[in-house]
């Protein structure tokens, strides 16, 4: 094991919790974070309400507070991901409401910033940056692929430095990830460029697309092939990264058509996940992967030896307290 440096953390399923901050120009509202503990605590409470049962104590393996940069976040999560050079395959994906913050940890708010960068970029920067400065008896090649699910239909998108194409796919078992839809890619820049173009191109192409964004599951993959120069053994890794539709309940009554459609497919892909993750934790012999597209997907860098990381996201605001407690519990139930 080159690369393995995750030692401290029991089994292969660890979660992250992230509040973020409150927003420029927003009004200090309460929140309901009391308390933020030093080894992965969080307390929090409606202070609207009185009583003490009102406080709730969860805790995680890590806990990041609202003035945590992504440089510190990164560097929690880096011996994971170079877990992918030694040939595992690594899942980590962002959980929590819309707006609290999920696509800033995966992507960051600004792709030009370098230090604004979030998990994905930061991650194929470590990667291809290791993979080729070290003196390494491997030589690495590195391919991205990249899929939307959304209402249980898998959209590929496929990469080529000139277009950049979206297909839905109706293909029954979701599993055939075509092969064409991978690229290979051999340095940061070409991935920032890829991802560029992509923001760009569904921007303007895809205005409903974009809009879905918080209602679609996005996955970001990340293949490695090493081949050891001297003996042409090649070991394989992965590295799913998830920036997950918003986990937010939709009121029944109010939601129909289109939109209760997709709030029906995403609570059923987000338990399909949690059922997955639970099973795994409890070592159950069963796991449900065939319950949603969003675990087939990920099937394998879910359970065996792969290594999972969830961030669960959340926002300070009080207003979202029922939200929080609901992303809290989802959370606890996994870890
Ligand atoms: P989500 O993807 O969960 O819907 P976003 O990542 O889009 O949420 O975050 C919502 C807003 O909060 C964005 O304006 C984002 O830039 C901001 N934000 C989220 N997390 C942070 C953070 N840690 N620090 C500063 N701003 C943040
Ligand atoms: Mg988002």
């Amino acid at each position: 094991r080159l690369y393995n440096e995750v030692q401290d953390l029991k089994g292969n399923i660890r979660v992250y919790c992230r509040i973020r901050p409150f927003l420029q120009g927003q009004n200090k509202k309460q929140t309901s974070i009391e308390y933020i503990g030093e080894n992965g605590e969080v307390v929090v409470a409606n202070p609207s309400k009185q009583g003490k049962e009102n406080h709730r104590l969860f805790k995680f393996n890590k806990i990041f507070g609202p003035a945590t940069t992504q440089e510190e976040v990164f560097v929690d999560t880096q011996p994971l991901i170079r877990s992918v050079l030694d040939g595992y395959n690594v899942c980590i994906f962002a959980y929590g409401q819309t707006g609290s913050g999920k696509t800033y940890t995966m992507s960051g708010p600004n792709l030009s910033s370098k230090k604004d960068w979030g998990v994905n970029y930061r991650a194929l920067n470590d990667l291809f940056h290791i993979s080729q400065n070290r003196k390494s008896a491997f030589v690495y090649e590195i391919g991205v692929q990249m899929v939307e699910i959304y209402n249980e239909q898998l959209l590929f998108i496929f990469f080529n430095l000139h277009t950049l194409g979206i297909w839905a796919s109706s293909q029954p078992n979701g599993l055939a990830v075509p092969d064409a839809s991978m690229l290979p890619v051999k340095s940061t820049t070409d991935v920032l460029e890829l991802m560029q173009f992509g923001e760009a191109n569904r921007a303007v192409g895809a205005t409903a697309l974009n809009e879905r964004s918080s209602r679609s599951h996005s996955v970001l993959t990340v293949h490695i092939r090493g081949t050891e120069l001297e003996t042409g053994a090649a070991l394989r890794g992965s590295l799913h990264l998830v920036d997950l539709a918003g986990s937010e309940r939709v009121d029944r009554s109010e939601a129909t058509g289109d939109r209760l459609r997709e709030a029906q497919h995403i609570n059923k892909s987000l338990s399909a996940l949690g059922d997955v993750i639970f099973a795994l934790a409890q070592k159950s012999s069963h796991v449900p992967y065939r319950n949603s597209k969003l675990t087939q997907v990920l099937q394998s860098s879910l359970g065996g030896q792969a290594k999972t990381l969830m961030f669960v996201q959340l926002n300070p605001d009080v207003d979202s307290y029922s939200e929080t407690v609901s992303t809290l519990k989802f959370a606890e139930r996994v870890s």
